[in-house]
């Protein structure tokens, strides 16, 4: 038996077709699949700022890129809890070439199990805008 077979392809080094994984933030209620949606997305359509703006995740069609300019690009799920869910994220707007070497930020997703009061809802919101992004 010889289990060393290496998938055609999977070797070729050429940058261009290089895709990148993203993760969908659509919040999830408990109960339903809690599995992240994962979608495999051309650095290239990254890359061009008028493409980005289209890319949605296939299973669901939530937008993929975050931010105001599109510029946050959830590669990892670092966490999740009562209030929410934690991104790793690569910054469009800095740094330059390949997406993966660009900095990277963490991107807190406020999402509660329950609706909260307005009155905390709003120091939620007032903190995450006073938090800065690391
Ligand atoms: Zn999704």
């Amino acid at each position: 038996m010889n289990n060393n077979n290496q998938a055609p392809g999977s070797s070729q080094s050429s940058s261009v077709s290089q895709t990148v994984s993203i993760y969908c933030t659509r919040p999830r209620v408990q109960g339903e699949n809690i599995y992240p949606h994962v979608n495999q997305i051309l650095e290239a359509d990254i890359l061009d700022k008028s493409k980005r703006r289209q890319l949605v995740c296939a299973t669901c069609g939530m937008p993929l890129i975050l931010g105001e300019g599109k510029r946050y690009v959830p590669i990892e799920q670092l966490g999740s809890g009562g209030f929410g869910v934690t991104f790793t994220a690569v910054d469009l707007n800095l740094g330059a070439g390949s997406v993966l070497n660009r900095p990277r930020r963490v991107v807190k997703q406020l999402c509660p199990m329950h609706s909260l009061p307005p009155k905390l809802l709003e120091r939620c919101k007032s903190y995450l805008k006073e938090k800065p992004l690391l």
